[in-house]
């Protein structure tokens, strides 16, 4: 409750730890955490939980983080929820945290839940938004509800920490500073690691690995495509622009292409320089997911169709005559550069 804890700890976020190292989606939450903190004159804090690394933590402190809590055990590698949302809970409730933020990613969507139910709070989840009432140090949480009909503003006002898991993409990473923090190694007490959980290995999902999120060129397809061989037209467009291949939900559900490919509420947030969708209705749950590129390409027959309305180019016709041309047009100019 409020009243119990005082939140003078600050701004904790939760770094998403894969086996390539920190995920950009930290670096975003940290950027965001440290203009939350300024707010209110409080510190950001990262927790790190990974086994034994050689992996720098200090692109953290760069990007906003005053400091980091750092526990490496090889029981970390792989996520235990039940052994990391005891940590994570142990190490907020220590520290006393105002606002705990994690990405929206299947990690923070797994363990934050986790995380308020142990230390009695609430969470938003999937928010597309922040902002902070500086005076009150209320979080306005921003995010869409009821089919992505309407945007909802929560807030948290009876307890602390305020949680909330953030989508990717959905806050900028703040140009890198020339600032250090300091490491804190927290011991833990062996208890916290006790778990009826073992791990028997990892395998990946087909296309998991797919990160449409880190590109600057996304060539998407939708129901328009009819058949699912209009996207081998999209993954060639997106080759020849080293782009990756999105898609709209339904094509999705028609097991056209898989999930990771998604783009929308229920997919990924993405803001690449160029989003050109072909065969795209634009409805409000695909907006959800790409309004925020810098130049967003349309490909439609229908002249009405809503994406019109936030593309910045649109092109009215054929997608099956256009998507040749444009491959053609690009693969010309390429090699006239070449010569
Ligand atoms: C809770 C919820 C979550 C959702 N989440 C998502 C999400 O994450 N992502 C998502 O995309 N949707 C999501 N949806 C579904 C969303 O409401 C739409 O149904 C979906 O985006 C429509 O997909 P589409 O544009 O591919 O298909 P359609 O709406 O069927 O549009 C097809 C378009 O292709 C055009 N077309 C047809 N033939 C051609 C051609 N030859 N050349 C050019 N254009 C052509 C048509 O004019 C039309 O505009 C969600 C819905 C709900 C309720």
């Amino acid at each position: 409750m409020r009243t119990e804890r005082n939140g003078l700890g600050g701004v904790f976020v939760v770094a998403e730890v894969r086996r390539s190292g920190i995920h950009s989606c930290t670096l975003e939450l940290v950027s965001k955490a440290r203009e939350l903190a300024d707010a209110r004159g409080r510190e950001v804090t990262a927790i790190v939980l990974r086994s034994p690394s050689e992996e720098p933590v200090e692109p953290l402190f760069r990007h906003g983080a005053d400091r980091i809590l750092l526990v490496e055990d090889e029981r970390l590698g792989s996520l235990n929820a039940e052994v990391h949302s005891r940590i994570v809970a142990h190490l907020i409730g220590k520290g006393d945290a105002e606002i705990v933020l994690a990405p929206a990613t299947t990690t923070g969507r797994t363990l934050l839940p986790a995380v308020a139910a142990l230390i009695h709070t609430g969470l938003t989840a999937d928010c597309t938004g922040l902002e902070i009432d500086a005076e009150t140090g209320l979080l306005l949480q921003t995010r869409p509800a009821i089919g992505g009909n309407v945007i909802a503003t929560i807030k948290t006002p009876d307890h602390l920490p305020q949680m909330a898991t953030v989508r990717p993409k959905t806050f900028p990473v703040a140009p890198p500073q020339d600032r250090l923090g300091r490491v804190e190694r927290p011991l833990l007490d062996e208890s916290l690691f006790c778990t009826s959980v073992v791990c028997l290995g990892e395998e990946s999902v087909e296309g998991e690995e797919v990160d449409i999120q880190g590109l600057d060129v996304i060539v998407s397809g939708g129901k328009g495509l009819k058949r699912p061989e209009g996207f081998r037209l999209l993954q060639e467009l997106a080759d020849l622009l080293e782009g990756a291949v999105g898609a709209s939900r339904p094509t999705v559900e028609a097991k056209w292409i898989s999930y990771p490919h998604q783009v929308g509420l229920s997919g990924k947030v993405v803001a690449p320089r160029i989003y050109l969708a072909a065969g795209i209705s634009g409805a409000v749950q695909h907006l959800a997911g790409m309004q925020t590129a810098e130049t967003i390409i349309a490909v439609n027959k229908d002249p009405e169709a809503p994406l019109f309305r936030v593309a910045d180019v649109a092109l009215c016709g054929d997608l099956y005559e256009i998507l040749p041309r444009l491959i053609d047009a690009i693969r010309r100019e390429k090699e006239e550069r070449h010569d």
